[in-house]
């Protein structure tokens, strides 16, 4: 069922706390941590506690909590320091598109140049 852990998700372990990360912001809905293999100087990733698989699935379901992911990119942002000049928000979906892990995650990357368009 939509929003049920899934014993197979990696990042549904993170949020279970049975697999480490380093966690910047915690919500009671909501749990930002590190990538393993920053993209950025800043490369947090903002993820729902409850599985999505991925962000139109969630906003769909529980647009207040598609919200609050937003809300809290934003609020890490500013904890790092990138807001001047500027961040990115992505949410890759589908595998075509480079999404790897099938839990609703929003990348936040800032702290060098980010060009446009994307690769
Ligand atoms: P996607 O490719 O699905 O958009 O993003 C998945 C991200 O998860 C990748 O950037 C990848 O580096 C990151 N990742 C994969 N495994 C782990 C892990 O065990 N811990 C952390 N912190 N990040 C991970
Ligand atoms: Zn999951």
């Amino acid at each position: 069922m939509a929003g049920e852990p899934q014993a197979d998700c990696l990042f549904c372990k993170i949020v279970a706390g049975d697999v480490p990360a380093t966690v910047v912001r915690e919500t009671d809905n909501v749990v930002a941590f590190r990538d393993i293999n920053p993209q950025a100087p800043t490369h947090v990733l903002v993820i729902p506690k409850v599985h999505y698989p991925d962000a139109a699935s969630l906003a769909l379901a529980e647009p207040a909590l598609a919200a609050e992911l937003l809300r809290e990119a934003g609020e890490i942002a500013a904890q790092e320091k990138t807001v001047e000049p500027g961040y990115r928000i992505v949410f890759n979906t589908g595998p075509g598109a480079g999404q790897t892990v099938f839990h609703a995650h929003a990348h936040l990357l800032g702290g060098r140049g980010l060009e446009w368009p994307p690769g």
